[in-house]
């Protein structure tokens, strides 16, 4: 597998105003990388059509962070996957920590929003991830693989071809997050990949697996190097453009090696 895939949820911290003016300079980088980098950038809602207008001339691709599975209906506060396609998305992040720990999403309605993702040819990019006490009480493996199954459940593989899986330790998230250790990172990917390849004998090795969780500037080669790490889904890091741009570049050099 040789693309890597890195790539930014912005979270809630974006304006339109702000969201245009970063993609703009994210562009001019984007021109600059010659390798096989799979950029992405996920948005707020409220900045997609503005957003899509900016990349659709560019090799970024672009998300949403969040959709309901069904197409319309009473769901105050909720987009569809019908109103994402409108806008034309490559992708769809779902199962994020946030939106399982603050909005009580489960493993199967995730199952729901992939297969909705994928009736409308959006690239599911599926979350998970263990919490601090799971860890601690080395359970880690068994969550993230009931995780996988049934984020997952009832995918064909040609369906599954189109999935991407972040992983993305609960417990290594955000301002109070505390950085994985990149061989606790490689083992778990080397697990994951072991029971993506269960469930799908043919193409289990083909879905990237990403990492994510305090992604910076002194952490993310030793991340990159681990064998089944396939790419990075950065943060605050790649919220800054400064930051960012000395990790895509730092990235294609070694990549380039
Ligand atoms: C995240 O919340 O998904 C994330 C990766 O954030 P950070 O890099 O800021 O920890």
């Amino acid at each position: 597998m040789s693309k890597i895939w890195v790539g930014t949820n912005w979270k809630m911290t974006k304006t339109i105003a702000e969201g245009i003016s970063y993609t703009k300079e994210l562009k001019q980088i984007a021109n600059e990388l010659t390798s096989t980098i799979e950029l992405f950038i996920i948005p707020s809602h409220t900045a997609l059509v503005d957003i899509k207008k900016e990349v659709s001339d560019s090799r970024i691709k672009l998300g949403a962070q969040n959709m309901h599975w069904e197409d319309t209906g009473a769901y105050t506060g909720e987009i569809s996957p019908k109103m994402l396609d409108e806008i034309g998305l490559d992708l769809v992040e779902l199962g994020h920590s946030e939106r399982r720990q603050y909005y009580n999403e489960t493993d199967a309605e995730i199952n729901k929003k992939v297969r909705a993702a994928l009736k409308y040819g959006m690239k599911p990019l599926v979350c998970i991830g263990e919490n601090i006490d799971q860890k601690n009480n080395e359970i880690s493996q068994e969550v993230l693989a009931a995780q996988l199954k049934v984020c997952l459940k009832g995918l064909s593989g040609d369906q599954v071809k189109q999935v991407l899986v972040a992983y993305e330790p609960v417990w290594a998230i955000g301002e109070n997050g505390i950085p994985a250790d990149a061989e606790y990172v490689g083992e778990i990917h080397t697990f994951l990949r072991r029971t993506l390849i269960e469930m799908y004998p043919n193409i289990g090795h083909e879905i990237p697996l990403l990492y994510g969780g305090s992604v910076n500037l002194d952490n993310f080669l030793p991340y990159i190097d681990q064998k089944d790490v396939n790419g990075l889904f950065v943060g605050r890091t790649a919220w800054n453009m400064e930051t960012f741009t000395i990790l895509l570049k730092e990235l294609e050099k070694h990549i380039s090696e």
